[in-house]
């Protein structure tokens, strides 16, 4: 049992391995009632360490240890210490062979973390910290071994055996029995070993590096999922190219494997050579997943292998530097998608979630730096802070550098750290030696938690021709700091005229090649920037595609906000320019009177969007999409969440009452008319007609409602389907919205990911998921606690999306959650940490609902026996 008071663990306490695992030889025997595992590990005194005399020292979570021998010869009780969670052997040779036994029980592991069993097959997770649930072992990322694992099972039950590496033998034992050894030449941390066991079908396909070496790709699912594997290999070919292209990176072993599990506590694993996947990230057709699947599984496959270099040949020291190998990798998987897409969209997406989601975690009681320096549980670290802005700080070095100093950066990072466990620093400083560029001021980037506000003024001087503007940059605290130094900050801006046309940007009088747009740089508290040769009062341009995460502040007009909607030549800008109105809109009606106008020109504006089909209809499909309530609960003070709902609410029917036959020319404009396809074209027309048809039934509209009907029955993909689900959903057509759940049901009760959708639709819809009917999904057949995926559609969605539902002012969605998360604190604690998210920010509600929020939160902290995951989210929020 872990004790009450966890420990915190600080990155300044950080000191080399006193030992080193060299080679690491594994033994598997599986069986239904358990697993032994045989592991010899041939260790070494580290001679970096000053700690000579220091006792091996190895972690261990759960084991029953079956024996220990050293060199050979089986140690005693009294030669060695059993701590529970570190089995400490005082007195060993400079070098040894350790030979361990344990005993585990993989069918009742419900943490998901190191072997356990989904869907009968047997399979793995050890990042951060699993791999001393399986055996005893210096679980560390900077102990790096070659592994050769042996894996014996069942013949019949478990034909197919993985490990990381290239298989190198395989044959029969009795009582029907087989093995399978695995070999894998590359010297790897723990944290990415992996195994599968199961009765799984395999899709090959192969992929020719650049230097002409032939790879075996592999991908293992259940046999009813073989339909399903296409576009995820696609992407990985994809991925893979891209990767030899634009970094110069190809792939090192014979086969490159993917797994699909559905029990899975994250996304997806990039063990070496054998990626896992939560089947949700990887499975997909034209009948089962959306566009934003299609989209997101790509992603995440390129993610993954983009891994291979990116944190599997380099990797990380000590957790602390997570964002070493997921910042840059989240980075790059950025750019591979706008790559593949468009990468206006892409930049819009990967915004919105970073100033909805990563912004307010940045604010709330969890702040901390993309290099935290201490932690009580490293599983509450994978965070957005780590991967979102891990990936902005990345991004950033890029807009400094450009793409070819960026590039030379990251040639030098690889050439000199390949094979070890390095730190963000150490990434840093490749970059500034490859550049020559002085990025010390850069790195507080790293070490200063919170978003950054940049205000801006401006002014112009009509009789000089001068426009001058002045940026200010200042730093909110956050728990454990205080008094921050200003950032070094990439600060992109245009300037336009009064027509819509870019200016030069003159910064001196005598600048005659001026360019017009300027990556400027911040590094003081305030800078002042003059532009010359003006004939007028230009329109700026700010932070053109984002290229800092910091809130902008500058006082734009609703007419200035307009003019940038339609002219601004960043695709960003533009897009943004409509947020920020929409915004001002929208919180204007909050708590206003009933009869207060809803801002006319918003209604123009949109209606231009609607009717030009001349615009990029790509981001049109994004324009369209009103600020969400997460996002404008996250801009208030004190969010007080009905009044938010009301507001937006009043906004969206205005404009589909006044926009009501635009959006019917619209739907029928953009109504399917080819075959099925992924082209960002034909991804921006379905975004477009569901965008229309759930505006359209909104307000109830008999039309509306028979083009969902009929699209729901006739739509011959899942965007389609699911859209126009959502729509009657969402809609007062009781009778149609039944229906609609039912048959939708109906047909894909057997299709885990499928009903995934169909839970998550429900629960994040005021109409169909108030608390009753969300008690109610939970006790539907197909509802599993033991499974993620199912515990996030229902109470995930409920509590982080169907934000109204959820602040009830008699605190019952708050004590709903509280039950949820007490409950899958014993069987999952990373899950149940996870979920206690909405509740931890409660300082930011109104009154009403902050006092119940926390009362919430104090009911989970006085649960007995409370996980260290749990621990440490409710008492850092409760704190200060
Ligand atoms: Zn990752």
């Amino acid at each position: 049992m872990r004790s009450n008071q966890p420990q915190t663990i600080y990155l300044s306490d950080y000191k080399v391995p006193a030992y080193l695992v060299d080679h690491v030889d594994l033994r598997f025997e599986l069986f239904e009632h358990g697993a032994r595992v045989h592991s010899i590990l041939t260790v070494r005194r580290n001679p970096q360490s000053d700690d000579v005399g220091a006792p091996l020292v190895l972690d261990g979570d759960r084991l029953v240890l079956e024996s220990l021998a050293l060199n050979g010869t089986p140690l005693d009780g009294d030669q060695y210490e059993d701590r529970g969670d570190q089995l400490v052997i005082a007195d060993v040779p400079e070098q040894f062979q350790l030979s361990v036994v344990t005993w585990i029980e993989p069918q009742n592991n419900t943490r998901l973390e190191g072997l356990y069993k989904s869907s009968g097959m047997f399979c793995t997770q050890c990042e951060a910290e699993g791999f001393r649930c399986i055996t005893f072992f210096p679980d560390r990322p900077d102990v790096m071994a070659r592994f050769r694992t042996r894996i014996e099972a069942d013949r019949s039950a478990y034909p197919v055996l993985l490990s990381n590496g290239n298989d190198i033998d395989r044959g029969d034992l009795p009582d029907g029995r087989h093995f399978v050894t695995w070999e894998d030449p590359f010297p790897k941390p723990c944290y990415l070993f992996a195994l599968v066991a199961g009765d799984l079908v395999e899709k090959r396909d192969s992929f020719r590096t650049r230097s002409g070496r032939d790879i075996d790709l592999r991908m293992y699912v259940e046999p009813r999922n073989a339909d399903k594997c296409a576009h995820a290999l696609d992407s990985l070919k994809r991925a893979m190219r891209w990767d030899e292209e634009v970094y110069g990176r190809e792939y090192d072993l014979d086969i490159f494997m993917i797994v699909a599990v559905d029990d899975f506590n994250m996304g997806a694993m990039e063990n070496k050579g054998l990626n896992i996947f939560n089947s949700s990230c990887v499975l997909a057709s034209q009948d089962t997943a959306t566009d934003a699947a299609y989209q997101r599984i790509e992603a995440i496959v390129a993610h993954e292998y983009f891994h291979n270099w990116s944190g599997n040949r380099v990797t990380c020291r000590d957790w602390f530097q997570l964002s070493l190998k997921e910042g840059f990798t989240v980075f790059r998987d950025s750019q591979f998608s706008a790559d593949m897409g468009s990468a206006t969209v892409k930049r819009i997406e990967d915004v919105t979630l970073l100033r909805t989601a990563q912004f307010a975690e940045d604010a709330g009681p969890m702040a901390h730096p993309v290099r935290p320096s201490s932690y009580i549980e490293i599983s509450n670290f994978y965070t957005l802070t780590i991967y979102e802005k891990g990936a902005e700080v990345v991004r950033m070095l890029h807009n400094l550098l450009g793409p070819e100093l960026f590039r030379k950066g990251s040639d030098l990072y690889f050439e000199r750290h390949d094979g070890q466990a390095v730190t963000t620093d150490d990434f840093v400083r490749a970059m500034e030696d490859a550049s020559g560029r002085d990025l010390s001021q850069f790195r507080l980037w790293y070490e200063q938690a919170g978003t950054p506000v940049l205000t801006v003024r401006d002014e112009f001087d009509a009789d000089r021709g001068v426009y001058r503007l002045t940026v200010e940059q200042t730093l909110p605290d956050t728990p454990g700091q205080t008094d921050k130094k200003p950032h070094h900050i990439p600060f992109a801006l245009g300037l336009l005229d009064r027509r819509g046309q870019p200016l030069p940007l003159r910064l001196a009088d005598d600048d005659t090649e001026a360019p017009t747009e300027r990556m400027l740089e911040l590094t003081e508290r305030a800078h002042t920037f003059e532009f010359h040769g003006l004939a007028e009062c230009p329109v700026p341009s700010l932070l053109r595609n984002f290229s800092a995460p910091v809130r902008l502040n500058y006082p734009w007009t609703r007419e200035q906000l307009l003019f940038l909607m339609s002219h601004d030549p960043d695709g960003f800008n533009r897009w943004d320019a409509g947020q920020r109105l929409a915004v001002d809109v929208i919180q204007s009606l909050v708590g206003a009177p009933r009869d207060t106008q809803v801002e006319p020109r918003l209604v123009t504006a949109y209606r231009h969007l609607i009717c030009d089909a001349s615009l990029d209809q790509a981001l049109v499909a994004k324009m369209l999409q009103l600020p969400s309530e997460a996002y404008l609960i996250e801009l208030a003070d004190e969010a007080d969440v009905p009044a938010i709902h009301q507001a937006r609410e009043r906004v969206l029917k205005h404009l589909a009452i006044s926009l009501r036959d635009e959006l019917v020319a619209c739907y029928r404009r953009n109504a399917q008319d080819s075959a099925y396809d992924l082209s960002p074209l034909a991804i921006a027309r379905r975004s477009l007609r569901n965008t229309a048809l759930a505006w359209l039934l909104a307000i109830n509209d008999e039309e509306g409602r028979a083009l969902a009907v009929r699209q729901f029955r006739d739509a011959d993909n899942m965007t389609d389907r699911i859209g126009a689900l959502r729509a009657l959903v969402n809609s007062d057509y009781e009778d149609d919205r039944n229906q609609a759940l039912a048959s939708f049901y109906q047909r894909y009760q057997d299709d885990p990911q499928v009903v995934e959708q169909w839970f998550s639709v429900q629960a994040a819809s005021d109409r169909a998921g108030q608390l009753p009917q969300i008690r109610a999904l939970l006790t539907h057949p197909a509802f599993d606690w033991k499974n993620p995926n199912k515990v996030r559609a229902v109470v995930g969605a409920f509590a982080g999306q169907n934000l109204a539902a959820f602040h009830q002012v008699d605190g019952s969605g708050y004590d709903f959650l509280a039950e949820q998360v007490c409950r899958l604190d014993d069987s999952n604690p990373q899950i149940a940490a996870r979920l206690v998210t909405p509740l931890t920010r409660w300082r930011k509600f109104a009154p009403a609902y902050r006092e119940r929020m926390r009362a919430a939160l104090e009911r989970i902290r006085d649960k007995p026996s409370l996980s260290r995951d749990v621990y440490e989210v409710v008492h850092k929020s409760l704190a200060g």
